[in-house]
């Protein structure tokens, strides 16, 4: 078994996406040009913004959407202790320093009440940060509109880290389009992936979305002419023409991840009623880029180890919270600092998750899980 099994969906989609990269490559025209315009529209229109920029990777996208804030040297960005590395990495290659709000333990996402005291202690210290950026993990978006409302009285700017919700919705809404910029990635393994690197921002600002196709190419108004500093950070022609056709199925595919979910729910329901599911709020669906549940009591090293044995893959996101990386060791912020997020890190455990999966592969997930937790250590 795959934890995600792109083989399947390849095969599914075979011709029209050999068709397409084919195209490309005849075309001639391999990076930015008309297919890559065609998918930032087509994937505009679907978040509902106005612009979107493709980029060579979510990570391009949190370091260039930053820029164009202007974020630099010891200013203040505010985020989560419990993400990807790239979200605290975006923060920390600009010279910028993470202040971390603790999660909310069901839904692992951001939690806004603790966001204003944040922000109330930061201003009684006489600093103002200069953005917010919440993650929409494991597909699921953040409380967006207590953050964009809180933001908004402090005159900050939000970007949400949309690199596994893509898709999502919030309140009728689209992951991407629910604050300044949303910033997607296209990594082969998330719930919209390329066969590559790829990611997208989102916004409705012309003039940041100028901005970010400038500062994709390194700073370039026009040819040569260099008015900021930026990367070589474009999506390339054949990730695009391969995302524009996994896109016609990707509605369809939304609709398969919340089914999987849906099963992988009952089967917990008459197996295992004690563990704690994904917990996605009534306002809002989660394309499920993992399916991430708890094992309590120091079990979760014995239950991976069972389930690897019977051939089930299992992924730990993430097992160490982003204050405890020794890459943020000069902020001093001591274990402890956010209990929330440092206890989902001990107990997390994501299963295998994909459009693909079957039924039955499910029930064995479950009932190895069964087995694993009733044989204890
Ligand atoms: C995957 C991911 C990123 C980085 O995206 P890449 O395309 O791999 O650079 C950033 N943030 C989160 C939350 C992610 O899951």
């Amino acid at each position: 078994m795959k934890f995600i099994d792109l083989n399947r969906q390849y095969q599914a989609y075979k011709q029209e996406i050999d068709e397409a990269i084919a195209q490309v490559l005849e075309s001639g025209v391999f990076i930015l040009g008309p297919v890559l315009e065609e998918l930032e529209q087509t994937l505009a229109a679907f978040v509902g913004v106005q612009q979107a920029v493709g980029i060579g990777s979510g990570t391009d996208g949190l370091i260039l959407s930053l820029m164009t804030l202007g974020i630099g040297p010891k200013d203040i960005v505010i985020t989560t202790p419990f993400s990807f590395f790239a979200t605290v990495g975006a923060i920390l290659l600009l010279g910028a320093r993470p202040v971390f709000v603790d999660i909310d333990p069901l839904t692992y996402n951001l939690d806004p009440t603790l966001l204003s005291q944040t922000i109330e202690a930061c201003q009684e210290k006489g600093e103002k940060p200069k953005a917010i950026l919440p993650v929409s993990l494991y597909g699921q978006c953040a409380d967006m509109d207590e953050i964009q409302e809180t933001a908004r009285k402090s005159g900050i700017p939000v970007i949400e880290d949309a690199c596994q919700s893509f898709g999502a919705t919030y309140k009728n809404r689209r992951s991407c389009g629910l604050s300044l910029m949303g910033v997607t990635s296209f990594f082969p393994s998330k719930p919209l992936g390329a066969y590559g690197e790829g990611g997208m921002i989102f916004t409705n600002d012309p003039e940041l979305a100028d901005e970010l196709r400038s500062l994709r190419v390194h700073g370039q108004k026009q040819h040569y002419q260099h008015t900021s500093i930026g990367l070589n950070a474009r999506l390339d022609a054949i990730q695009a023409a391969v995302l524009l056709t996994k896109f016609k199925h990707f509605p369809k595919e939304i609709v398969r991840r919340q089914e999987r979910a849906m099963t992988y729910g009952s089967l917990f329901q008459q197996y295992l009623p004690e563990i704690q599911l994904p917990y996605i709020k009534p306002d809002r669906t989660s394309v499920f880029a993992q399916y991430t549940i708890r094992i309590p009591d120091g079990k979760r090293t014995f239950v991976v180890e069972h389930l690897k044995a019977r051939g089930i893959p299992t992924a730990i996101h993430y097992p160490t919270p982003l204050h405890m990386q020794p890459a943020c060791s000069h902020l001093n912020i001591p274990p402890g600092s956010f209990p929330n997020a440092e206890q989902a890190a001990k107990e997390v455990l994501s299963l295998p998750m994909h459009p693909f999966m079957l039924v039955q592969e499910q029930e064995m997930v479950v009932t190895a899980i069964k087995e694993a937790l009733a044989k204890g250590h």
